[in-house]
C-alpha cells in the first residue's frame, strides 16, 4: 500500500478551521489535550498486558516524554502506550466519533465571543493546529510489527503510509510549531519552562511519569569547587515534570497525615491544617471520587462578594477547572478540594456543567455525604463540630432557608446559644430540657447576645424557666422562619405579639388583674399614649415585664423589630 491523501470528514474540517483561525487564548491546552491522549494509550495497554499475557510490547517503561527541538522548531509528544493500527488512524484522526466534539461545535461560536471559555474545553487531538502547522503521527499498535505515519497541515486533507517504529508500540507526535511573528502573548513551547509550567497547571497528576530532558547551564568548578569566572558546563538531566500524586484516588489508608495536609495546601494556599478531612469513593450509578477538607478557620477573603468557591474538578487525572460551583451549594462555600469523575467527557463548559444530569447527581451525593460528616462529627467529637459552627455556621444556616431539600437534615446540625446554658445548643437538645408546661420553641432575634441577654422580652420566660435561643446572626430572621417548626413544636419569636405563656388559671387571674390596673391608671395610659402617639400605635398595661417599666412590642403580623431595623438600614 502506497501513501495515500485523504479527504477529512466535514465536521473534522470545521473543527480544524475554527482551530487555525477562531481561537486564540488558552493555546497551551493542546499540551493537556495529547498528554491525556498518551495517559489513556498507556491505561489501554496496562489494561490489555492484564488481559492477554501473549500480547507482544516492547517492554519500554511506561511513560511520556516531551522532546522540543529550538533549531527545527518542534515539539514531540511521545508514549510507550497501545499505539494504533492503520485502520484506527484512520478512523481517529479524521472523522468525528465523539458526541463531545459535536456539541463542542455547537457551542463554538459562542466560544469565538468568549474565548476565556476555550480553557475549558477539551478539544482532543484537533486543538494541536492551534499552536502547529502540520502535526506529525508515528505510531505503533502493541502487538503488530508495522507501524503507520499520518500527516497533516490542517487544511483539509491528511497523508497515511505504512513505516517502522523502532522504539515498538508507542505514539510519536511530532508538532511543526506556528510562528506567531510577533503576537507577544503567543508561547514559546520549545522553551522548557513554559512546558514544565504547562503540565504542573493542567497534567501534574497523571499517574505516568512525563519526562523531559531538561538542559542547565552551570558554572564550571575547580579543584577545590569554587567556581571558575567565565566557564560553564552544560548539564542535561532526564526529569519527571509531574508530582504524580493524585492523593484523592489514593486508598486512604495509604496516605499519610502529611500528605493530605500538604495537598490541602497546594489547593487551598492556606497556611495553617484543615480542621477535617471528609473522603468519599462514590460507587454505583454515579462513580466519582471526592477529597474535601473544611479549613480550620475563615480565609481572610471569606466574606468579600466576588471571592470564588466550588471545588476543583478532574476527569481522568487531567484538570478541567478550579472553583467548579456547580458541585457544591452555595451554603457549602466553605469546603475546598477535589471531584474525580471517570464518565464524565472532557468536554465541559461552565453552561453544560449547570444542566449536566451527572454533574447535578455528582453535587446531590457530595451534599449528603458532607451534612452525613457533620452530623458523625457532632455526636463524636462536639468541640470540633462547635469550632467549624463558629467560623461557618451562619454560611451553613442559609441551606435552611434555600435547600428544602436538606432542610430536615440542615436543622439539626445548627447550634444556638441561649439563656439556658452557656454552651451552644442544638433544637433536639432544647427540647429535651423543655419544662412540662412548655408548648413552643422560644427564640430572641437581636444584634448581639449581650444585647438579646437583657432584653426585657426575656423576663417572664425567665420567671417561668422556660428557656430561649438567642438568633443574633443576620440570616437568622429568616432561618427562623424557615424552620417554623421542629418535633411538631412551633418556633415562636418573643418579641412579637401574641406570646402565650400563662395556663387558663394563670392568664384569669393576670385578666382580672390587669383590669383594676388599667382602671387605676388610667390617665397615666392616656398621658403616655397622647405624648408617644405619633410613634406608638397603642399603648397598653402589660403582663409581659418583670423587672422593666415598659418595652416595645411588634403585633404578631408585623416584622419583628429587628426586621424594622433592617429593612430600613436597606432604606425601606
Ligand atoms: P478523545 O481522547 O476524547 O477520544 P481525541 O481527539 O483526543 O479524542 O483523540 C481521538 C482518538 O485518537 C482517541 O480516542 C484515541 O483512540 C486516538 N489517539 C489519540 N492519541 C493517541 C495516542 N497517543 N495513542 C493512541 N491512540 C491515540
Ligand atoms: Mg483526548
Amino acid at each position: 500500500m502506497a501513501k495515500e491523501t485523504k479527504q477529512f470528514q466535514a465536521e473534522v474540517k470545521e473543527i480544524l478551521d475554527l482551530m487555525v483561525h477562531s481561537l486564540y487564548s488558552h493555546r497551551e491546552i493542546f499540551l493537556r489535550e495529547l498528554v491525556s491522549n498518551a495517559s489513556d494509550a498507556l491505561d489501554k495497554l496496562r489494561f490489555e498486558e492484564a488481559a492477554n499475557s501473549e500480547l507482544k510490547t516492547s517492554g519500554a517503561e511506561k511513560h511520556i516524554r516531551l522532546t522540543p527541538n529550538k533549531d527545527e522548531k518542534t515539539l514531540t509528544i511521545s508514549d510507550t502506550g497501545v499505539g494504533m493500527s492503520y485502520d484506527e488512524v484512520l478512523e481517529n484522526l479524521g472523522t468525528i466519533a465523539r458526541s463531545g466534539t459535536k456539541e463542542f461545535l455547537k457551542k463554538a461560536k459562542d466560544l469565538q465571543d468568549s474565548p476565556e471559555l476555550i480553557g475549558q474545553f477539551g478539544v482532543g487531538f484537533y486543538s494541536s493546529f492551534m499552536v502547529a502547522d502540520k502535526v506529525t503521527v508515528v505510531t505503533q499498535k502493541a502487538g503488530l510489527d508495522e507501524a503507520v505515519i499520518w500527516e497533516s497541515t490542517g487544511d483539509g486533507s491528511f497523508s497515511i503510509d505504512k513505516t517502522t517504529r523502532p522504539e515498538g508500540n508507542g505514539t510519536t507526535i511530532t508538532l511543526h510549531l506556528k510562528d506567531f511573528g510577533d503576537d507577544e502573548s503567543a508561547q514559546d513551547f520549545t522553551d522548557q519552562w513554559t512546558l514544565k509550567s504547562t503540565i504542573k497547571k493542567y497534567s501534574d497528576f497523571i499517574d505516568f511519569p512525563i519526562k523531559m530532558e531538561v538542559v542547565r547551564e552551570e558554572p564550571e568548578l575547580d579543584k577545590d569547587d569554587k567556581p571558575i569566572e567565565g566557564k560553564t558546563k552544560t548539564t542535561i538531566e532526564d526529569e519527571t515534570l509531574n508530582s504524580r500524586k493524585a492523593v484523592w484516588l489514593k486508598d486512604p489508608s495509604q496516605v499519610s497525615e502529611e500528605e493530605y495536609n500538604e495537598f490541602y495546601k497546594h489547593v487551598t494556599h492556606d497556611w495553617s491544617e484543615p480542621t477535617e478531612r471528609i473522603y468519599y469513593k462514590a460507587e454505583g450509578a454515579q462513580e466519582f471520587t471526592a477529597l474535601m477538607f473544611i479549613p480550620s478557620q475563615q480565609p481572610f477573603d471569606y466574606n468579600y462578594r466576588d471571592t470564588k468557591w466550588g471545588l476543583s474538578l478532574y476527569v481522568n487525572r487531567v484538570f478541567i477547572m478550579d472553583n467548579c460551583e456547580e458541585l457544591l451549594p452555595p451554603y457549602f462555600r466553605f469546603v475546598k478540594g477535589v471531584i474525580e469523575a471517570n464518565d464524565l467527557s472532557l468536554n465541559v463548559s461552565r453552561e453544560i456543567l449547570q444542566k449536566d444530569r451527572q454533574i447535578q447527581a455528582i453535587k446531590k451525593a457530595v451534599v449528603s455525604k458532607l451534612i452525613r460528616s457533620l452530623k458523625q462529627m457532632m455526636s463524636k467529637d462536639r468541640e470540633k463540630y462547635e469550632g467549624i459552627w463558629k467560623n461557618f455556621g451562619a454560611t451553613l444556616k442559609e441551606g435552611l432557608a434555600n435547600d428544602v431539600g436538606n432542610k430536615d437534615k440542615l436543622q439539626d446540625l445548627a447550634l444556638f446559644h441561649s439563656n439556658e446554658t452557656g454552651a451552644l445548643t442544638t433544637l433536639k437538645e432544647y427540647v429535651e430540657r423543655m419544662k412540662e408546661k412548655q408548648k413552643e420553641i422560644y427564640y430572641i432575634t437581636g444584634e448581639s447576645i449581650k444585647q438579646v441577654e437583657c432584653s426585657p422580652y426575656l423576663e417572664m420566660l425567665k420567671e417561668k424557666g422556660f428557656e430561649v435561643l438567642y438568633c443574633v446572626d443576620p440570616v437568622d430572621e429568616w432561618v427562623m422562619q424557615s424552620i417554623a417548626k421542629y418535633d411538631e413544636k412551633d418556633l415562636r419569636s418573643i418579641t412579637k405579639e401574641g406570646l402565650e405563656l400563662d395556663d387558663e388559671d394563670e392568664k384569669k387571674a393576670k385578666e382580672k388583674e390587669i383590669k383594676t390596673k388599667e382602671k387605676e391608671y388610667k390617665g397615666l395610659i392616656d398621658t403616655i399614649q397622647g405624648a408617644v402617639a405619633e410613634n406608638v400605635k397603642e399603648v397598653k398595661i402589660s403582663p409581659r415585664l418583670v423587672d422593666s417599666p415598659c418595652c416595645l412590642v411588634s403585633g404578631a403580623y408585623d416584622p419583628s423589630a429587628r426586621m424594622e431595623r433592617m429593612m430600613e438600614a436597606m432604606g425601606q
